[in-house]
């Protein structure tokens, strides 16, 4: 009997010897056909040494797994069998890939060495897998800040592409058998696969691997409403396929007797989108009717392909009557990641509009299989596609980044994953696309950051307009630059491209270092009139008194007399009383018990680092408005205050996808004299004097503020939001049992959002 010890705890290992040889044999069987399979759906070059070699790769990986098992019992090999298979069959994806795919976990969980990749599989493979191991040891292990990992990810792609290729395929395998997980670690890899790798996903544009991604971590995250909300689509099933059988007649009779070579699919919604709608339209299942879209594919020459597809749309068109407002042409623009084909909506029998998208077997392959066949398709390897231009967009936001500012980025960068796109031209007639929201300023610093940080305004469509101007798709714009011009704090209020905010953020930053020299004398004279000694750690104490982040920023505010020889004194020297120190505190930050002195030893001294706000401050989140005395969590990014969530808030559903482990779930203790904004929604029978009654009972009865009372009063009912400050969940609790018991009044309820 043999005991093959593992680096991982991954799997369990069994020992082989109690297992019965007809399992083995059926095992072994099994896995053949499966490689056999792999070998089947691979449709890229395939010759005699690229075969030799994937059958080396399946050999290797085998051989390293025979003893290891997965949580499912089945042998370990099926898995990374099952990654190359989704890489060569879903994904489109060749012999390095698949050589990847198939020794993907050797490294991280068996005895094969990096060296002994390279040695038998050359550089390229080794540093692919190198890349995965890296991810999948970060994101299991490191505790500091889960967005890292994504910021990790992005950076290796840049590397080489294929390393997220295969991740993803291994991230799609790992969610189609997540149901041997524990709980816990299913809902931590489902969030991580919505908020991260479900985005890449459609950013590469593999539309199907998205949404399998998403109805899959919307399946174990949420399993109640994905269950409800299946068997209802299962109900109108057979409903729709009549439906759909009468729609499609007269297109079928159509397009054939203008002999155009095309196949019908129906796509049914996955329960994750139908859920989106719901939520987006506030409407109930029922009356959802667009839970499916009916594609028409065209098999055409790519010369004819677009005339092709405008003729099947006038067909089209001409049976049954388009919304439009609805006609989206990807055509002639195409989506970021490649994504070509003309989406209308027509009114079908019974006045129900229906969805449909045209496209080209080629269009069909790029949604299907994305970067791969894209650059299967791509003309003229030289010119840059749109996807091309996102990769070295990325590349070089990566670069110019700081790391302690990785956080940050990546929340940016997430905005603008989720984001709709614009799209926005030249003078010339360039393309740009960019996120909804982007500005004149957005669209200067995706030009060059020397075009943005001069920008003073725009020629838009013939007419003049400032720097914050929210651009839309089709705008074509021109900007307007002045030498003189220069970039400001402010201009951060102007944008929402992380380029546009980094471009900013480094001009700010050139300008204040150019005086550091001056500043530095400044602060020695200063320091000598005071008798002060200089060295670093009064500096330091100096740049946490006044919550800054950064020495290029603190000798800015010296040199610019910003921060005065009084105000160095009232903070080393603060036995003489000082009015200044409170009065830096931002704004919105709720004052501690902590002293200043408290604060700065925290502070490291021997390190020139930028230093953390006090932990103890938090900020009230705007998106649930948590009182004290609800269920809340705090969630602590470094630098930053600590944030306060309702436990049951959407953001913080996401974030704690992103920032896992720096999340606290602790008590909220009270402040005293601190109130804070809770909303309340009240539907009551109108009559007159009601309004008083309620007003009266807040602010004379409770003695709360309002901020806000808004009323609507339709057909005899009045619905009233109001705005008010509580102290916490116990007063808001009294207030709502006290309305309740006016007569009129049906129903009080808790508004979560402002
Ligand atoms: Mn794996």
């Amino acid at each position: 009997m043999t005991f093959y010890p593992t680096k991982s705890t991954n799997f369990v290992c069994l020992i082989v010897n109690d297992m019965d040889s007809a399992t083995i044999k059926q095992e072994k069987q099994e896995i053949l056909r499966q490689y056999r399979h792999l070998i089947e759906v691979w449709t890229t070059r395939k010759e005699t040494k690229d075969l030799w070699d994937v059958r080396r790769a399946f050999r290797m990986a085998a051989d390293a797994h025979k003893d290891d098992r997965r949580k499912s019992g089945e042998p370990y090999i099926y898995h990374p069998l099952a990654v190359a298979t989704i890489a060569a069959g879903e994904m489109g994806l060749g012999r390095t890939s698949i050589i990847a795919a198939l020794l993907h976990d050797t490294v991280e969980d068996t005895e094969i060495t990096l060296e002994d990749v390279e040695n038998m599989f050359g550089k390229k493979v080794a540093r692919i897998i190198d890349g995965l191991t890296k991810i999948d040891k970060i994101s299991e292990k490191n505790s500091t800040a889960q967005s890292a990992t994504l910021k990790k990810i992005i950076l290796t792609l840049s590397d080489d592409v294929r390393v997220i290729l295969v991740k993803l395929a291994d991230r799609l395998h790992n969610m189609r058998t997540l149901e041997f997980m524990p709980r816990e670690k299913q809902l931590r890899i489902a969030s991580e696969t919505l908020f991260i790798y479900a985005p890449l996903a459609y950013r590469l544009g593999f539309f199907a691997m998205k949404s399998e991604l998403e109805e899959l971590s919307f399946k174990y995250s949420q399993p109640d409403i994905y269950e409800e909300i299946k068997n209802k689509m299962d109900q109108v099933k057979q409903e729709r396929e009549q439906y759909l059988h009468h729609f499609m007649q007269p297109i079928k009779q159509t397009l054939q007797k203008q002999s155009i070579q095309f196949e019908l699919v129906i796509n049914v919604k996955t329960t994750y989108s139908v859920w989106k709608k719901m939520q987006r339209t506030e409407l109930p299942f029922e009356q959802i009717y667009n839970t499916f879209s009916l594609d028409v594919i065209i098999d055409t020459s790519v010369e004819n392909e677009s005339l092709q597809c405008w003729a099947v749309y006038a067909a089209i068109a001409k049976i049954y009557k388009p919304n439009n407002k609805k006609l989206r042409d990807w055509m002639s623009t195409p989506k970021a990641n490649g994504y070509e084909a003309i989406h209308t909506t027509v009114m079908g029998q019974n006045g129900r509009w229906v969805d449909v998208h045209i496209r080209s077997r080629r269009m069909q392959e790029i949604a299907q299989k994305g970067y791969a066949a894209y650059l299967k398709y791509k003309k003229n390897p030289q010119e840059e596609g749109t996807l091309d231009v996102w990769l070295n967009k990325t590349r070089e936001l990566l670069l110019m980044d700081d790391d302690e500012e990785a956080i940050h980025f990546i929340d940016v960068f997430k905005q603008n994953l989720f984001a709709e796109e614009i799209y926005v031209f030249t003078p010339k007639g360039d393309l740009y696309t960019l996120p909804y929201g982007a500005t004149v300023l957005d669209f200067a610093y995706a030009i060059h950051s020397d075009l943005g940080n001069h920008a003073i305004g725009a020629n838009l469509n013939r007419r003049l307009v400032s720097i914050d101007h929210q651009l839309r798709s089709g705008d074509q714009v021109e900007i307007i630059t002045s030498r003189i011009q220069e970039p400001t704090e402010e201009w951060f209020k102007n944008v929402v491209t992380a380029r546009a905010k980094t471009g900013i953020k480094n001009a700010i930053k050139n300008k204040r270092k150019a005086y550091t020299d001056r500043g530095k004398e400044k602060l020695k004279e200063i320091f000598k009139q005071l008798n002060i000694d200089y060295h670093s750690q009064n500096i330091h104490k100096l740049v946490v008194a006044s919550h800054l982040t950064s020495l290029i920023d603190f000798y800015y505010f010296i040199a610019t007399d910003k921060i005065t020889p009084q105000d160095i004194k009232e903070i080393l020297k603060p036995e003489e009383k000082s009015s200044w120190f409170r009065n830096l505190h931002l704004p919105f930050i709720y004052k501690t018990n902590k002293t200043p002195k408290e604060e700065n030893k925290t502070i490291p001294s021997n390190k020139e680092k930028p230093l953390k706000i006090n932990e103890l401050d938090y900020v009230v989140s705007k998106c649930c408005n948590p009182i004290p005395g609800d269920d809340v969590l705090a969630l602590q990014i470094p630098g930053e205050p600590t944030q306060v969530h309702r436990t049951d808030c959407n953001k913080a559903i996401q974030l704690m996808s992103v920032y896992g482990r720096n999340i606290v779930k602790d008590k909220w203790k009270q402040a005293e004299g601190i109130t804070y904004l809770a909303i309340l929604k009240i539907d009551a029978k109108d009559k007159i004097g009601l309004v008083n009654q309620v007003t009266d009972l807040i602010s004379l009865k409770h003695h709360l503020n309002m901020s806000s009372i808004n009323i609507e009063s339709k057909e005899g009912l009045a619905h009233m939001e109001i705005k008010l400050y509580v102290e916490d969940t116990n007063t808001l609790k009294k207030l709502i049992s006290d309305l309740r018991k006016i007569k009129e009044v049906i129903k009080v309820s808790r508004v979560n959002r402002t």
